[in-house]
Parts: C-alpha cells; sequence; structure tokens
C-alpha cells in the first residue's frame, strides 16, 4: 500500500460537468494559496483542454510527458511531476493527446481506477495535498478523479441554473461510491465568481445553503478581474496581484480548508 491509500497525501478532484464555473481557476489558485501555507501541492491537469497547464506557465514545448502518459503508460505521477514558478506547487500537464483517453481507456479492465493506480504506484510520497482539475463533462475522465480522490470539491458560478446540474454530480458521486469507492467524500462546494450587488447571485448563494447546508464554504469567491487576467501572465493570481480580492478570497478558502480538515 501506497502514502495514497494510507492517507499521508489527500486527493481531491475538483469537479462540476459545466464549464466556465471555475474549477481550473481554483486548481491553480487554491493550490497556490496552499503551497504557499507550506503544503506540498500537485495539481494533475486532467483536461484536454491543458489550461491549468498554460496558467502555470507550462509551455506546449514542455509537455513531453503528461496525464495521458500517466492514464494509458507506463509513466509514474512522480516522474511526470513538473515544477511551475510556484514554490511548493508542481503539475503534471496535459494536452490535447488527452483527448483520445476516454476512448482509449474504455477497453481496459482496469478504467475506472487508472489514475488510481498511477498515484499509488508512486512509493513515498512528498505530496501533502493532490488537486485534480477534471475536464466540463462526467466522463472516463473524471470517473478516475472520482475514484483516485479522497474528496470531491464543486465549484458552484453564481448564476441562474447553478444548482441544476448537482443532482446529476450526486448520482455520479454515489455511484463511485457504490462501486469504485466507497470512501468518496465531499469536501465541500464554494460559490464562485460572485457579484454580491446582483441579487440573482445572492439567490443562488441563499439556495445553496438552504440545500448543501454545511458542504458550502464560508468563503465566497468573488469576480475579480484580476484573476481572470492572472493566466495570460502564466501566474496564479496570489502572485500576479496579492493584494487583490481574489487573492484574499483564495487565501481564505485554502484557510479554511485546512481548518475544515483538522476539525
Ligand atoms: P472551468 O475550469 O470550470 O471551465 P475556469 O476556471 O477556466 O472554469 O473559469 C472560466 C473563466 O472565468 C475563465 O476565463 C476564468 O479566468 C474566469 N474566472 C474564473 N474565476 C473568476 C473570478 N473569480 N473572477 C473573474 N473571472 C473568473
Ligand atoms: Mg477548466
Amino acid at each position: 500500500m501506497s502514502d495514497f491509500d494510507q492517507g499521508a497525501t489527500k486527493v481531491v478532484a475538483i469537479v462540476n460537468q459545466k464549464g466556465g464555473v471555475g474549477k481550473t481557476t481554483t486548481a491553480i489558485n487554491l493550490g497556490a494559496a496552499l503551497a504557499a501555507q507550506g503544503k506540498r501541492v500537485a495539481i494533475i491537469d486532467l483536461d484536454p483542454q491543458g489550461n491549468a497547464s498554460t496558467g502555470l506557465g507550462i509551455d506546449l514545448d514542455r509537455r513531453q510527458i503528461t496525464t495521458y502518459d500517466v492514464l494509458l503508460g507506463d509513466v509514474s505521477v512522480t516522474d511526470a511531476l513538473q515544477s511551475t514558478d510556484v514554490q511548493n506547487l508542481r503539475i503534471v500537464p496535459a494536452n490535447s493527446d488527452l483527448s483520445s483517453a476516454d476512448v482509449e481507456m474504455v477497453s481496459k479492465s482496469q478504467r475506472v481506477s487508472l489514475l488510481r493506480s498511477a498515484l499509488n504506484s508512486r512509493g513515498k510520497t512528498d505530496i501533502d495535498i493532490v488537486l485534480i482539475d477534471c475536464p466540463p463533462s462526467l466522463s472516463l475522465l473524471t470517473v478516475n478523479a472520482m475514484v483516485a480522490a479522497h474528496s470531491v470539491l464543486v465549484p458552484l458560478q453564481s448564476e441562474f441554473f447553478a444548482l441544476e446540474g448537482l443532482s446529476q454530480l450526486m448520482l455520479t458521486i454515489r455511484e463511485v461510491r457504490q462501486t469504485a469507492n466507497p470512501r468518496l467524500g465531499i469536501e465541500g462546494v464554494v460559490l464562485t465568481m460572485f457579484d454580491g450587488r446582483n441579487k440573482l447571485a445572492q439567490g443562488v448563494l441563499a439556495d445553496a445553503r438552504e440545500t448543501l447546508g454545511s458542504l458550502v464554504f464560508d468563503t465566497i469567491i468573488p469576480r475579480n478581474v484580476r484573476v481572470s487576467e492572472a493566466p495570460s501572465f502564466a501566474q496564479p493570481v496570489l502572485d500576479y496581484d496579492p493584494t487583490s480580492k481574489g487573492s484574499i478570497a483564495y487565501r481564505a478558502l485554502a484557510h479554511e480548508f485546512i481548518a475544515r480538515e483538522t476539525a
């Protein structure tokens, strides 16, 4: 058994089958904020679009070894990890190779646990937290993330229909628990791109708190232009503009994440 199964490393899948809700932004910035608090963090880019890789400055020509090779080749997570400009933050990058992975994985008998096996094959770990940045679907890639994870973190964009997809997501979580990963927990739901002046956004927050209760993080990520600018400078917002509202919020989210863990 490896450290992953023994729980020395916490594995969190960042999931929402909707695109554009803040999964990648949360992977990068929660990752950077946890790293700043001394945690050794690894992001696994599980989206063929590779936005997390780009946002952390891993150019395409540095993506010779990717998540694809971890899933379908014989490459260990350790060998695929690359350092970033952020101390304590590493990433297994992705590129468009990953778009064919779903189809190629289907024929494997262990198709849902390929990522889990790859994480477990790495022996003694020097990683405290793995954040898996999932694609915008409940595909085999996302199921692999849920099977490998201890918990799921769900970014929820503060807009109409935000809660609609959640029942499908909860069904998938239940299925994964019943089949491949009984220990899968829900880390929490984090409201993203929140605009407090917007009545609709306030309604989404109230609805989320009513239906999901304490699963909703107290920390809310505001809509903040510095957050959306940061990836084009290949930086987390925490480095791009440390005093921005977005940076303050992601630091608070990291504190809350750690506090919940130890509570
Ligand atoms: P996903 O990974 O779920 O598809 P992203 O994290 O890529 O979503 O976010 C979608 C878009 O919204 C991106 O352009 C991103 O820069 C922007 N965005 C995300 N969070 C914020 C925020 N708090 N404030 C402003 N823009 C944001
Ligand atoms: Mg994304």
